[in-house]
């Protein structure tokens, strides 16, 4: 995008450039419009309009590789892997990770995260939280699906016990029942 002091006047009027916008959005319609016509009546076949998902009834399909969902690994005892060393909240572009360590009582050396938090509203899906760990304590695996988290700003901020009860789903159910579950309702019906 170009700073203000480097457009031209006539960018800067703003009213040719929303006539032009306008204009190609106007063209657009009207051109897709009158193809999708022709078509209907089997008309002009070489020519392509645009299609668009007729959401909810149809969905979207995933890329195999789309890696939408966090969790922190555990150890052999099932307790979190993290130890708060806040890379990867250093490393989030988003700002959007959580952190607050505890001391272990009987590790003074070791930390954990008394609270670990993502915001996934803000969130971009960057994977730079999963690079940045020095002990593979978060993943984002393909093939799954964040699915719908509820219907409140707080109920999309994924906490410790959200984030570690996915990996005891993993190891539960495997990679194949929580594609079911999370991404085949995603795909094409
Ligand atoms: S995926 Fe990117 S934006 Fe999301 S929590 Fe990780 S680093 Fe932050
Ligand atoms: S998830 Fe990894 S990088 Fe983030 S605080 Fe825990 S150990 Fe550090």
């Amino acid at each position: 995008m170009k700073r203000i002091e480097e457009m031209s006047l006539w960018e800067r009027l703003y009213f040719p450039e929303v006539i032009r916008g306008l204009t190609v959005t106007g063209y657009r319609f009207w051109r897709n419009l009158t193809v999708h016509a022709l078509h209907q009546f089997g008309l002009a076949r070489d020519l392509q309009a645009s299609v668009t998902v007729q959401y909810p009834d149809e969905r979207a399909p995933y890329p195999e590789t789309f890696r939408g969902r966090h969790r922190l690994t555990l150890k052999e005892d099932g307790t979190v892997q993290c130890t708060a060393c806040f890379l990867c909240a250093t490393a989030c572009p988003a700002e959007c990770i959580y952190i607050q360590a505890g001391e272990y009582p009987d590790n003074s050396v070791e930390k954990y995260p008394v609270r670990y938090e993502i915001d996934t509203l803000r969130c971009i899906y960057c994977g730079f939280c999963v690079e940045a760990c020095p002990c593979d304590a978060i993943r984002m695996d393909s093939g799954t699906h964040p699915g719908n988290l509820g219907f409140s700003r707080m109920d999309f901020v994924e906490t410790k016990e959200v984030l570690m009860k996915r990996s005891r789903e993993l190891e539960e159910k495997g990679k194949e029942g929580l594609y079911e579950e999370y991404v085949k309702p995603y795909r094409h019906v």
